[in-house]
């Protein structure tokens, strides 16, 4: 008789755990995805209201690498994404505005972020809603303890797709060189705030960086492509910031972004309707591992990956989900 080959889970649906997952997949091997949310995305989250969706994780993101690159021309041509042609702006600490012609172009999915997400979803056993709390290794397999107590299993390869942090909670004790290795790393938290506009701004810019105060960049969502959403400011506050008011309300913060926008008196007062934020307790990698492979155990059969392994960024959350699909396929290949 054949032996049954192993099943794969991968915690977390943010880009990375779907880049390995939609891999691994196409490579014919049996792979199930868990995240705690309701959908995928992790930080490509939006959310949606009568008047449109608003992003609430990475705004936009570039392609700087080949294999990157090579990756975002089939999005394009699949139409999940589009080129973002954004005007962006620096305040500088003088107050002065000025333009600046970005490096590389800049990329949206639409209508929204996480419709990038969920066209990789698409086909993937995904089980949502479902917090993983342990992992246990029983006679040389995994079995995955939800909060509400289910249990799954058994699989012989576990991928943490996690923010480091989130990861460290959930490694086995005896894990000790992963322990460690999440120990070295270190993300920032971000406030995010976002203000329906019964007029459009009258400015120049689609996207506004800040020299210095609380604020780290200002954008108008609706100029980004495809969005048919009503006049939107979304303000991202400054890691410093944010780490210390992590324990706002989020009516709160809403009030005082808002409050630090319109007292640099860049124009006059914007009409803002409505107000709401959303906080990142882990938004970006301030200290990443600057790996190009993802961190295994001895054994070859519990793995980290997410965008920390690489950077702080989209496309390090891709890639770093490719070498773990791609190093686990090699792997199960020769001990075949
Ligand atoms: C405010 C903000 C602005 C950003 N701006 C940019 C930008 O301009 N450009 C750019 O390229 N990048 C930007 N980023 C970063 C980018 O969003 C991330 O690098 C990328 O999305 C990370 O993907 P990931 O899969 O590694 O992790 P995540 O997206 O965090 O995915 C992890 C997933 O694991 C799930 N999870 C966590 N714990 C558990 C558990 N115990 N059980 C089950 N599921 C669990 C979470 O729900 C989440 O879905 C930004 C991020 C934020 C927050």
């Amino acid at each position: 008789m054949m032996p049954v080959p192993p099943r794969i889970a991968i915690i977390g649906a943010g880009l990375s755990g779907l880049s390995a997952a939609t891999t691994l997949a196409a490579d014919r091997h049996s792979v199930q995805v868990f995240d705690k949310a309701r959908g995928p995305g992790g930080r490509l989250a939006s959310r949606h209201d009568s008047e449109g969706a608003i992003d609430l994780g990475a705004p936009c993101f570039t392609a700087r690498s080949d294999a990157f690159k090579d990756r975002v021309a089939q999005w394009l041509k699949a139409g999940v994404i589009a080129p973002w042609p954004v005007s962006p702006w620096t305040r500088r600490a003088d107050g002065q505005l000025t333009a600046y012609s970005a490096e590389h172009p800049r990329y949206a999915a639409t209508p929204r972020m996480s419709a990038l997400t969920r066209h990789l979803a698409g086909g993937l056993d995904i089980t949502l809603s479902t917090r993983i709390t342990s992992i246990e290794r029983i006679a040389d397999e995994y079995w995955l303890t939800c909060e509400g107590l289910e249990r799954y299993g058994p699989f012989g390869h576990v991928v943490l797709a996690l923010p480091a942090p989130q990861a460290q909670a959930l490694l086995p004790d005896e894990e000790t060189g992963l322990l460690s290795q999440c120990n070295s790393v270190t993300l920032a938290p971000s406030w995010h705030a976002h203000y329906r506009l019964d007029a459009p701004l009258d400015v120049p810019w689609d996207a506004l960086f800040f020299e210095n105060g609380t604020l780290y960049w200002a954008s108008r969502q609706e100029s980004k492509p495809g969005r048919e959403s009503a006049p939107t400011l979304r303000l991202i506050a400054t890691p410093e910031w944010s780490q210390q008011h992590l324990e706002l309300a989020p009516e709160d913060v809403a009030c005082r972004l808002k409050a630090a926008f319109i007292d640099m008196n860049m124009m006059p007062r914007p009409a803002f309707r409505t107000a709401d934020a959303h906080r990142w307790r882990f938004a970006q990698a301030t200290h990443s591992l600057s790996r190009t492979s993802p961190l295994w155990n001895a054994r070859h059969t519990l793995a980290l990956c997410g965008d920390w392994c690489a950077g702080n960024n989209v496309e390090a959350a891709w890639l770093a989900g490719q070498r773990c699909a791609s190093e686990l396929i090699t792997y199960l290949t020769s001990s075949s």
